[in-house]
């Protein structure tokens, strides 16, 4: 079924714990992503459900497999672990992509390994809906992150607040690796580990690095761009990540760890959904930030291999941190100026987009919603089209528009603005009090509404007439105000 290649297994033993996927009763395939399969170049031909199922929930091992657990450590809302790892997760293996890719085959869910501490190995089915979900949901967006290509029920009770049923992901990624893998020999002490490490990123994700003056200066500069990058556009789609601690942070620049996430309904900079982010970290506007903060912990692992002289390294670090800034800030205009169909350059450009959110938020504008219907009204549509978002109408959007107006009329028709305006602005996002109900659901064995929310999602910025009340936004009684943690 895999072709696999390990590069990861071929690391040193300080870098994983051979693991062993837990017994499961019965397993059972809910969903098998044969898109991304055969972007993979897996040979599944023929391979019946039941036997996709019990590979996918770990019972039975494809040949070439190694499964293993990584070695990580992390800051978990700023505070260091220096022990973390893989706690109910395990690498199968890695495969490379048609386009020539490596990518990790990890199941997720499958049971204990050396670092589960006191956890149970194990995942709940709603954690294991809402990673397949929202990832898959991203991946239509076109925003980089790691992909799922299975899920299974176990047919395992899980104890958690109450028993739940026990699932298994099948996660694909560019690669697990995580600032927090290199904190875990950085706070060893063990700088032969960290330059191992950041020699095997090179090779696998930035190559391009090793031709330059200083090789890891470079990988850490391209890691810190690509970070800044992800976070624009997740601020573009509404995301809130929710637990950007430096484990949940990948070096490859994807999206890693769906647990307490969230999209937006209306606009609020300081919104929060994670049960266990009291203090309002990771709130939507502190993302970019508390990004840098988590560049700012892999710079200091990469100290050594910077300069030999601290100084000189650390001036090379500071360097990096203020590129991030730079990184960001050019990325989130270009992406609110895209949202709002402005092209070219002007002086207030920035000014005009934090208005618009100024008033978006003073207003309790849906987020998603508003942004398409302005794309309608770039197209001719009437202003009423867009105020239905606001819960109140604010004073200033009038003049607001009128700028807007005045800032987008170029030699573009109106059909084209709103053509573009819409490629860029998605119309169905995967709202939490929908991903709530698929769970609810699916707890109870039914999962149509799963199947047909991933299958809309796929096509975010069409407004499909059989999807249509999967884009309104909750009602009171809907809404979600609370996410929980993919334990
Ligand atoms: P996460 O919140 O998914 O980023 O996980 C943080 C850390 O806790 C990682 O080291 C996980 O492997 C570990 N962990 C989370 N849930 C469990 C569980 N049920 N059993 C064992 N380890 C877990
Ligand atoms: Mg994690």
């Amino acid at each position: 079924m895999f072709s696999f290649d390990n590069s990861y297994a071929r690391l040193p033993q300080t870098f994983h714990r051979p693991a062993r996927p837990a017994a499961a009763r019965a397993p059972q395939l809910i969903r098998f992503n044969h898109a991304l399969a055969e972007e993979l170049g897996l040979d599944v031909e023929g391979a019946s459900d039941a036997r996709l199922a019990q590979v996918l929930s770990g019972q039975v091992i494809p040949v070439g497999a190694e499964p293993l657990a990584q070695a990580y450590a992390g800051h978990q809302f700023g505070h260091f672990n220096p022990q973390l790892g893989d706690g109910r997760a395990l690498l199968l293996g890695e495969v490379i992509d048609r386009d020539g890719k490596r990518r990790d085959i990890q199941l997720k869910g499958s049971g204990p390994t050396a670092f589960s501490r006191n956890g149970d190995g194990m995942a709940a089915l709603g954690p294991v809906l809402r990673e397949y979900i929202v990832s898959e949901a991203f991946a239509a967006l076109g925003v980089p992150s790691t992909r799922a290509l299975a899920a299974v029920a176990t047919g395992e009770q899980v104890v958690r607040e109450t028993m739940m049923p026990g699932a298994v992901l099948t996660r694909v990624a560019a690669s697990h690796i995580r600032v927090g893998t290199f904190q875990f020999f950085a706070a060893q002490g063990d700088e032969q580990a960290v330059q191992t490490l950041a020699d095997h990123v090179i090779d696998r994700h930035y190559p391009e690095a090793r031709h330059a003056e200083n090789p890891y200066l470079a990988m850490l500069t391209m890691v810190a761009e690509r970070q800044a990058r992800l976070i624009a556009r997740w601020l573009s789609i509404g995301f809130i990540h929710g637990v950007m601690n430096t484990d949940n942070m990948a070096i490859s620049g994807e999206t890693i760890d769906f647990g307490p996430c969230a999209f937006l309904d209306e606009y609020d900079p300081r919104k929060v959904f994670s049960s266990i982010d009291q203090r309002g970290r990771y709130a939507y506007a502190n993302q970019p930030g508390i990004g840098q903060w988590n560049i700012a912990r892999l710079a200091e692992c990469l100290l050594p291999l910077l300069d030999a002289d601290e100084e000189k390294a650390i001036e090379a670090a500071n360097g990096v941190l203020k590129a991030f800034g730079d990184v960001f800030q050019e990325a989130w205009l270009m992406q609110f100026k895209a949202k709002l169909g402005v092209t070219g350059e002007a002086e207030d450009d920035r000014q005009l987009v934090s208005d618009f959110l100024e008033l978006m938020h003073q207003g309790e504008a849906d987020f998603t919603l508003t942004f398409r219907s302005l794309s309608e009204v770039a197209g001719g549509a009437a202003v009423e089209t867009l105020l239905d978002h606001f819960m109140v109408s604010p004073p200033g959007l009038a003049d607001w528009l009128t700028r807007w107006s005045a800032r987008t009329s170029d030699s573009r028709t109106p059909a084209e603005r709103q053509a573009q305006m819409e490629a860029v602005n998605p119309a169905l996002i995967a709202r939490n009090h929908r991903i709530e109900e698929a769970i609810a659901a699916a707890v109870y064995g039914d999962f149509s509404f799963f199947h047909r929310l991933v299958e809309a999602l796929a096509n975010p910025y069409v407004e499909d007439p059989a999807t249509a009340d999967l884009r309104v936004p909750p009602t009171p009684e809907q809404r979600v105000t609370r996410t929980f943690c993919g334990t």
